[in-house]
């Protein structure tokens, strides 16, 4: 697992999971904390408890996001807590970001070579998470992060502590025309990477979905400084890190969460 240097900066607890030390079997070894992928639910369950004995706080407390590759973050309040905990079915419906300022609700990301994305406000004590695979990052997902952090909260963005968490690099990441174009439109064909990585298949190129993210990040006016990359690529650390692109689509996900402890 690996905490972002500013987990407890203030108070907040911010945390990316790899996939050991869980009890799931084959494909899902060990630690997956999705419901949605065939695993058993009971082992799903136990995961979670264990992610929470790290993170602090309760299962019921964490809202988790549907996740459905769209572009829209809800704000989310204490109310909302329990969503997504013990079923995929009632998380909040339609979007792919949470923002919050409520002290002692864990929010909650899911992935396995999208990017999981982190954010912090000291200041304004709120935190938001998004899950932003190719089509979030061109539909600048965590733009609109920002974005409802600043309305829902008066965040101020040079006040922001992001990091970005485990996910598929420029090393293995070949997309084919349809998403380069998108790419090629929403930043520019510098983000579509030659070198040192080529693409296997012809009309094909590598993409770092980072660099898209780390530059739309910086464009809201979050210092370079602020924005932490975990750095190592699912694919190639598939023994610790969950790749669905690596596993050909039979795996499990990762766990990301940060969360405002309760006030005592
Ligand atoms: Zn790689």
């Amino acid at each position: 697992m690996w905490f972002p240097s500013w987990s407890h900066l203030g108070q907040v607890r911010a945390v990316c999971f790899g996939r050991k030390g869980g009890v799931s079997e084959k494909p899902w070894d060990s630690l997956n904390v999705g419901f949605h992928v065939e695993d058993d639910p009971q082992n799903v369950t136990v995961n979670r408890q264990r992610c929470v004995e790290v993170i602090g706080g309760r299962l019921e407390d964490w809202v988790m996001a549907q996740q459905v590759h769209g572009h829209k973050v809800a704000r989310v309040t204490s109310q909302d807590r329990g969503k997504g905990a013990y079923t995929a079915e009632n998380a909040v419906s339609g979007v792919d970001g949470l923002v919050c300022d409520s002290p002692g609700v864990t929010l909650g990301i899911l992935a396995a070579d999208c990017v999981p994305v982190l954010f912090y406000d000291p200041r304004r004590g709120a935190v938001g998470i998004a899950h932003s695979g190719w089509k979030g990052t061109v539909g600048h997902l965590v733009r609109e992060v920002v974005s409802v952090m600043k309305q829902s909260f008066g965040t101020d963005p040079s006040d922001l502590n992001v990091c970005l968490g485990p996910s598929i690099r420029e090393c293995c990441y070949e997309v084919g025309a349809d998403v380069a174009r998108h790419v090629n439109t929403e930043f520019g064909s510098s983000f579509l990477v030659a070198s040192p990585h080529e693409p296997k298949r012809p009309d094909h190129f590598m993409l770092s979905l980072q660099n898209c993210i780390r530059s739309d990040l910086m464009g809201c006016g979050i210092p370079q400084e602020k924005i932490e990359d975990f750095g190592e690529c699912t694919v190639c650390h598939s023994d610790y890190l969950f790749s669905h692109r690596e596993s050909l689509g039979k795996t499990g996900r990762l766990l990301s969460v940060v969360r405002l402890p309760a006030k005592r």
